[in-house]
């Protein structure tokens, strides 16, 4: 039986990267592992995969009677859907450990890094794989994703150390321009409707019983969504309604003033305040030094929902 590795809904470029790259590491342990993704492209993750020679891989959002390898994530919400017929076998992943139980001991391996393409390092390390170059590609733009080029808190010495090394293996003299070109690309937001710039990067969480939805847009400049924010935050409320939610919010980033623009939905607004000690200015309000959704939006959200 085949076995899917995939990462979260509404795919990243480290989901997709990652799933690819551990696929590959599992089938050269002897599995026949099947890289999955939960959702379409996006621009970024396109880019890449176009750079580095891979087709995207197959789509998996219903894990009923399969066997699965989750990767960057390991909450139940942005995990597949009927969870509870499937078999998971392993978890890799570099956030707070989520809501998934299992009924058997599995390979878990999480680490507080930046990135899942960094514990993936340290796995083909361990298990004496040697990292293809194209691999070695995807997986250095995952980490370079996920930590904004280093940018965001939840950077660590290890997601740096990778990224030379894989920098090396893939053959990349300049990370920077690599980071660029991907900046550049998931900046591209003309065009797309807003309920898709908010779904592009975006997980629900549950926080003490509410279901609360956080996503986040990261633009070279925020000038870019000036048309349209009042869109957004239609769409914002949409998606609440829609989908039951307490509260959704949506972050938009500025890469390279390295803050955000907190936008938020909410059944009770007075939350944003108790989180982030700051009142909304209408239907956002800027947060200095604001990049990272799981290490400066989840906890004191959590907290202030009491979970
Ligand atoms: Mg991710
Ligand atoms: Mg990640
Ligand atoms: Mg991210």
């Amino acid at each position: 039986m085949s076995v899917y590795v995939v990462g979260h809904k509404s795919p990243d470029t480290d989901s997709v990267a990652s799933a690819i790259a551990y696929a590959e590491l599992k089938k050269a342990m002897g599995m026949d592992a099947i890289p999955a993704m939960q959702g379409e492209l996006n621009p970024e993750s396109t880019m890449v995969l176009n750079k580095f020679g891979f087709a995207a891989p197959e789509l998996m959002t219903d894990g009923a009677g399969k066997q699965l390898i989750l990767v960057d994530h390991s909450d139940i919400a942005q995990a597949p859907d009927n969870l509870d017929q499937a078999e998971i076998l392993e978890i890799v992943d570099h956030h707070k450990i989520g809501d998934i139980t299992t009924n058997n001991p599995i390979f878990f391996s999480a680490q507080p890094v930046g990135c899942t393409g960094t514990v993936l390092k340290q796995l083909y390390e361990i298990y004496n794989v040697e990292i293809s170059k194209n691999i070695a590609g995807i997986m250095l733009c995952a980490i370079l994703s996920d930590t904004v080029l280093f940018k965001s808190p939840t950077t660590t010495d290890a997601d740096k150390q990778a990224c030379e090394g894989l920098a090396k293996i893939a053959g990349v003299d300049d990370m920077n321009g690599l980071a660029m070109e991907m900046f550049k690309a998931k900046s591209a937001v003309e065009g797309v409707a807003a309920k898709d710039l908010v779904f592009r990067d975006y997980k629900d969480f549950d926080m003490n019983g509410k279901k609360v939805g956080i996503g986040q847009l990261e633009l070279v400049d925020l000038s870019l969504i000036d048309a349209v924010r009042d869109d957004l935050y239609s769409a914002c409320q949409e998606v609440k309604t829609e989908g039951g939610r307490h509260s959704v919010f949506l972050i938009l980033t500025d890469i390279m003033k390295e803050g955000s623009d907190l936008m938020a939905v909410s059944d009770d607004l007075s939350i944003v305040e108790k989180a982030f000690g700051k009142k909304l200015e209408g239907k956002w309000v800027w947060i200095d030094g604001m990049m990272s959704r799981k290490k400066q939006a989840v906890p004191p959200l959590q907290k202030a929902f009491g979970a």
